[in-house]
């Protein structure tokens, strides 16, 4: 049975949107485990979404893993779970909208091409007019619509490293890019906050850039470090680090706290998952998150 909490705070909606490709692992749970605490310190929404939309990386039951291991950790969204594949009716109308408006083209360039163009586009294809349907589709920069810095609510002003070109909105085998995708869905689903890691801050350029073209309000952008093994390399969702973490007798929910800078105390250590997760929720601090793009799990692993 769903009820309506009347404390509910309709302005503030986070959402959490893994990839079904794998696992969770220490680093995507922490992920969730901070846009949740995100809106709910504050009573707002929080809502899972499935980005299935890259077919080809998705894996057969990893949606359904992901979903129950979220609800092990008591994690779960206040909505019915989307998945992007629901919206693809959606994503071509505004695709044809965009065509008709003639804000974005056909590109027709090859991989090799453009990787000698560093994938800095050159605009090779703008004013080809291309019509067949076998090419990738690129987005029009130009003054109206481009961005070139954002404030960023945990590291601060971030600008673009690099020159902004037209880039793909869908790509040549016709799979919506991840970017377009994600500004409709974000969009529709009427989310004001985004809290996802670092890895994605590049991205949130040419999500901006989408929000402005479209005419939507952009949601306010948060990153936390991406979460590296003790070597220091990303973690990856198939080496399922989280059934290391598991091995331990601490709390998970505990050691994610303190690798997001919150000083969860001592006595939490051995805590249930939805005493921390109130204890969390009470005393979440965002400025305590480190303002950094990875942070190892050296520490955590000294305590094991
Ligand atoms: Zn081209």
């Amino acid at each position: 049975m769903h009820h309506e909490n009347p404390k509910i705070n309709k302005n503030l909606r986070g959402r959490f949107a893994p990839t079904p490709s794998g696992r969770l692992h220490f680093g995507s749970l922490t992920c969730a485990l901070a846009s949740y605490l995100d809106v709910k310190a504050k009573n707002g929404s929080w809502i899972i979404r499935l980005d299935d939309l890259d077919s080809p990386r998705v894996q057969r039951g990893a949606s359904e893993n992901i979903i129950r291991t979220l609800e092990y950790f008591n994690l779960i969204s206040d909505e019915p779970i989307r998945r992007q594949s629901d919206n693809l009716k959606l994503y071509e109308e505004i695709f044809g909208d965009l065509i008709r408006k003639n804000l974005c083209y056909r590109c027709e360039c090859s991989r090799k091409r453009l990787q000698s163009l560093n994938n800095v586009y050159d605009y090779r294809c703008r004013n080809k007019k291309l019509s067949h349907e076998k090419t990738s589709v690129r987005l029009k920069i130009s003054e109206t619509n481009n961005i070139q810095n954002f404030i960023d609510n945990i590291q601060g002003n971030q600008e673009t490293a690099h020159i902004t070109s037209d880039f793909i909105i869908r790509r040549k085998d016709q799979i919506f890019s991840y970017e377009y995708a994600v500004v409709i869905d974000d969009y529709v689903q009427n989310i004001t906050s985004v809290l996802r890691g670092a890895d994605l801050i590049s991205s949130t350029f040419n999500q901006l850039i989408l929000h402005k073209s479209l005419n939507f309000n952009p949601p306010l952008y948060s990153h936390i470090p991406v979460v590296e093994n003790k070597d220091g390399e990303k973690m990856s969702k198939s080496k399922n680090a989280l059934m290391e973490f598991s091995k331990t007798k601490l709390s998970i929910l505990y050691l994610a706290l303190d690798w997001l800078g919150q000083n969860p105390p001592a006595e939490l250590k051995n805590e249930s998952n939805q005493i921390i997760i109130d204890w969390a929720k009470k005393n979440w601090c965002p400025k305590a998150i480190p303002q950094l793009l990875s942070k190892s799990i050296t520490e955590q692993a000294q305590i094991l």
